[in-house]
């Protein structure tokens, strides 16, 4: 292509973009972010955290962002499930230990803000990602031999292919025509962090409620992040409560669990929706993260994904360099649709599946609903399977999210 700046440009700087873009200049691939500068105010405001798997931790540590991570994290040794629907058919409470997996973790909790601060930090001493600094990407137009990029500044990029890493309502995702459906759940997740007298003992708790899950997730000591689901209009009385007032109904809501429950942090609301697309590549633009699959937050699945299509995507394109391939070329984002579509369609339907058990008042899938549990909290073997189900992606992981891998090196010249 003639005037190519760079062989990848990633658009958008949240945490799928930035670990797509470390994990493409690990594997030699000379990359450009285009996004808005680093701005603390806004990473320092995301009051939620992560839960990360096993694999994403991997990935960060190959990439060489984990030590900067690890301070701010807790680790995640058991998930407790407990039915608080109040129906007829009361489900016996669950409780996953990583042990019983031969595991001394499911993975780890860490704030936003510091996963964002740790990511952002990386970029900026990564040997082969430069920052276009642009408040916004404003078209894409991708054709035989390349892709163009507008920013809004006015300034033009070129380059072999672009990665989608702009969100939701991913521009680029249009530009390459790639279909979407978009879904509402009628649910908002009230989001804080609060301290509390009992220790938590590194274990989640997911309280099944009418109106959606109430999970608390471990943080360094005596504190847990609280992701609390509910109606809407609900939602919207509870985050605009006095910190004691909303101290005091999260403390019924609990039920001791915690023991007393003080000092909340900020409270933030995110409406719930889904997103799925017909293919996660098309015509130079391969997509990664929330571009390419929107899931409520149960289960702690979706940066994971994210992150699984950072890492693949990462392995395609240095493959395809190393066989001297067109990097955004048919070959290329069919590999990646392939090693992706599977993992991407599996968390989004079960994701959505549990979540509308719970809402679903109908006699026969609150029975189904309660046999599962029953059998989880009874059942080792099933326990098992699905602990590893959970924690795993179907086919092999991408080789960057493997325990001490380290990064690709592609063998041969890039050919765009
Ligand atoms: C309440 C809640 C709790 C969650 N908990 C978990 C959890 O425990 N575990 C887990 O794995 N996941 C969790 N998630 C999901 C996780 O937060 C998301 O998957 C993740 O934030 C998505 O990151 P992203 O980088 O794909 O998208 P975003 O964070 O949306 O980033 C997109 C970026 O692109 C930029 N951008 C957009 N358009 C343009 C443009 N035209 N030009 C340039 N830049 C652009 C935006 O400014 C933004 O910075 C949770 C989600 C919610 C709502």
């Amino acid at each position: 292509m003639n005037g190519l700046t760079t062989q990848v440009v990633v658009i958008g700087a949240g945490p799928t973009g930035l670990t797509a873009a470390l994990a493409l200049g690990a594997s030699g691939v000379e990359v450009t972010i285009a996004a808005p500068p680093y701005d603390r105010a806004p990473i320092e405001a995301d009051r939620r955290t992560t839960a990360l798997l096993p694999g994403s931790i991997e990935l960060l540590k190959n990439l060489g962002v984990w030590a900067a991570c690890e301070r701010h994290a807790a680790p995640l040794e058991g998930v407790r499930l407990v039915d608080d629907r109040g129906g007829l058919l009361r489900a016996p409470e669950v409780l996953f230990k990583a042990q019983e997996v031969g595991r001394t973790s499911f993975g780890a909790n860490i704030p936003n803000a510091a996963l964002n601060a740790a990511l952002h930090a990386q970029v900026s001493s990564a040997q082969h990602v430069r920052w276009a600094a642009t408040s916004a990407v404003v078209a894409v137009e991708p054709t035989e031999g390349g892709v163009a990029l507008s920013l809004a500044e006015g300034q033009r990029l070129k380059s072999a292919l672009a990665v989608a890493a702009d969100g939701r309502a991913s521009i680029a995702r249009g530009a390459a025509g790639i279909a979407v459906r978009v879904w509402s759940y009628g649910q908002t997740a009230v989001v804080t962090t609060f301290q509390h007298t009992r220790a938590h003992a590194n274990i989640t708790t997911e309280l099944h409620r009418r109106a959606g899950p109430l999970t608390t997730v471990p943080l360094p000591d005596h504190a847990s992040s609280l992701v609390w689901v509910e109606e809407p209009s609900i939602a919207d009385r509870l985050s605009a409560l006095e910190p004691a007032l909303f101290l005091a109904e999260l403390a019924g809501r609990l039920q001791g669990l915690l023991g007393s429950v003080r000092a909340a942090g900020p409270i933030a609301t995110y409406r719930l929706s889904g997103l799925s697309v017909a293919r996660m590549a098309q015509n130079r633009v391969a997509l990664v993260g929330e571009s390419a699959h929107v899931i409520p937050p149960i289960g702690a699945q979706g940066l994971n994904l994210g992150f699984r299509d950072a890492a693949a995507l990462a392995e395609c394109v240095a493959h395809s360099l190393a066989e001297g391939e067109d990097i955004g070329g048919g070959a290329t984002l069919a590999a990646y649709d392939r090693a992706r579509a599977a993992d991407v369609m599996s968390r989004t339907l079960s994701v959505a599946a549990l979540n509308r058990s719970l809402l679903d008042d109908f006699l026969p899938v609150q029975a189904l609903r309660g046999l599962s549990l029953h059998v989880l909290a009874n059942v080792a073997p099933v326990r098992r399977l699905l602990m590893r189900g959970g924690l795993e992606a179907p086919g092999r992981l991408p080789h960057l999210m493997q325990p001490g891998h380290g990064p690709l090196r592609p063998r041969g010249p890039q050919s765009p």
